[in-house]
């Protein structure tokens, strides 16, 4: 499963292919009358601020208390709602609209403006509703804690409290939300009970993970298991250094011996350098000091897996489950560190790992369980990925996608979805390489692009 954020993406489809090139974004409020008390649902007054605020920060912004006509939607990128039931949208508005979002317009939605009497429509466009009858508000101080730190819009964003009001129980369509979550299973030291027990358990489950490997230890450059299985298998490789032991007068070297051992094992279609790091625990093991360590990882192309780790040290299985729930009620991106595996030392007994393994594998499809640099790069392109529709025919769709990532690095395909002509059922999809066939789903093709590699290419099959 590679749909890590596709919701998101599509989003970024709406909104980047007005953000291309130089063009200032073009914006237009849809406001209206203000309908509640001091303070509250102030629409004239939205209107009056953010429209010089946009202004002054480099978009083209407008706005009026009616809803935008033909010619003015022709002429935005980006149309903001902030009007009483602002979402009830009909006639030639309607009509307006969806050609607007046929051709890649983005809609912002605040507030009021998430209701419509037409709740089934307006979900289908915004991605939720408010549902007369199920849905209720709250006027209470708001604490805003961010749990997508990944997504361009709340990117870096801070927690705060506001007295605010709040809509929930909302109607939201089961893949609209931003706040992807990915799992990495991580195996340090390549131990004999990893070959004998956890590689098994995850191929029985599909499930590929990071192996931090010590290749001066257990036999590792002359074991074919872990010379051709594993990688073939389609696990990653971490450098964990040779022997589980820095020395600082040779650690530079050390590393970089590591990594080359490592990258030749590597299918040959992987070409990025890029490898995942781990340092080694225990007394003595790591006399490096961060600032140097930042040095090494950058010189020898490594990225560190320390954010977000959770190294496994006895915890039931219980506590493992509610840990992977909070993952995915939070979102983004952790991972969990194993040692012995049913023998060797800090083991997790396989009456723990088996069933977490078999619990994981009933999330596929919430969870995108996949090597940490894999996540890594998904999050790192994601985050500055640029989609634009460079031409739109009756017969082709051209789409080009662009990062600020270095695409020899960062060579992740992205998870992209795209609008298409009605009545187009299959497509076919070229970018470089073999076309692949991509199937339509309510009007959306979804596939897989990388970044910078030129442009995609979408056809009737
Ligand atoms: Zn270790």
């Amino acid at each position: 499963m590679k749909r890590l954020l596709t919701l998101v993406t599509l989003l970024a489809v709406a909104l980047t292919s007005a953000l291309s090139a130089a063009e200032p974004l073009r914006v237009y409020i849809r406001s209206g009358p203000k309908s509640h008390g001091p303070g509250q649902h102030d629409h004239p007054r939205f209107l009056a601020d953010w429209v010089p605020l946009l202004n002054s920060r480099g978009a083209v912004a407008s706005g009026g208390n009616t809803f935008p006509t033909a010619a003015q939607l022709a002429a935005t990128d980006v149309l903001v709602i902030h009007a009483q039931d602002g979402g009830n949208i009909t006639g030639d508005d309607r009509t307006n609209l969806e050609a607007y979002l046929a051709r890649g317009g983005g809609i912002v939605v605040i507030h009021a403006a998430a209701v419509s009497k037409d709740t089934d429509w307006y979900k289908s466009i915004i991605g939720g509703s408010w549902r007369q009858g199920t849905t209720r508000w709250l006027e209470a101080p708001m604490h805003l804690y961010f749990t997508d730190r990944y997504h361009a819009i709340t990117r870096d964003a801070s927690n705060w409290q506001m007295d605010d009001e709040i809509y929930y129980d909302m109607d939201l369509s089961p893949d609209a939300h931003v706040r992807a979550a990915a799992l990495s299973l991580e195996f340090d030291d390549n131990l004999p009970s990893q070959k004998a027990h956890a590689v098994p358990a995850l191929t029985a489950r599909g499930f590929k993970a990071t192996f931090y490997v010590n290749p001066a230890k257990y036999g590792f450059t002359t074991d074919p298991f872990w010379q051709k299985t594993v990688p073939a298998l389609g696990h990653d490789y971490g450098v964990h250094t040779l022997n589980h032991r820095a020395d600082p007068a040779t650690v530079a070297d050390d590393l970089a011996e590591c990594a080359r051992l490592l990258r030749q094992l590597r299918p040959s279609a992987v070409t990025s350098p890029l490898l995942a790091f781990a340092r080694p625990g225990g007394k003595g093991a790591w006399p490096v000091s961060r600032e140097a360590e930042r040095a090494l990882l950058q010189q020898n192309q490594l990225r560190s897996r320390d954010e977000n780790l959770l190294m496994y040290t006895g915890q039931p299985f219980s506590e493992l489950t509610a840990w992977t729930d909070a993952l995915l009620r939070s979102g983004g991106e952790r991972k969990i560190c194993f040692h012995g595996v049913g023998g060797d030392y800090i083991t997790v007994d396989l009456a723990v790992f088996t069933p977490f393994l078999d619990y994981l594998a009933t999330r596929r499809e919430q969870l995108w369980i996949a090597p940490h640099l894999a996540v890594h790069k998904y999050s790192t392109e994601f985050a500055t990925a640029r989609v634009e529709a460079t031409l739109v025919s009756p017969a082709q769709i051209e789409v080009s996608l662009n990062s600020a990532t270095d695409p020899v690095l960062y060579d992740q395909p992205l998870t992209l979805r795209t609008r298409v002509p009605a009545g187009l059922t299959r497509c076919t999809i070229h970018q470089l390489g073999q076309p692949a066939m991509c199937a339509v789903v309510d009007g959306l093709a979804c596939y897989d692009a990388v970044p910078g590699n030129g442009v995609v290419i979408l056809e009737r099959f």
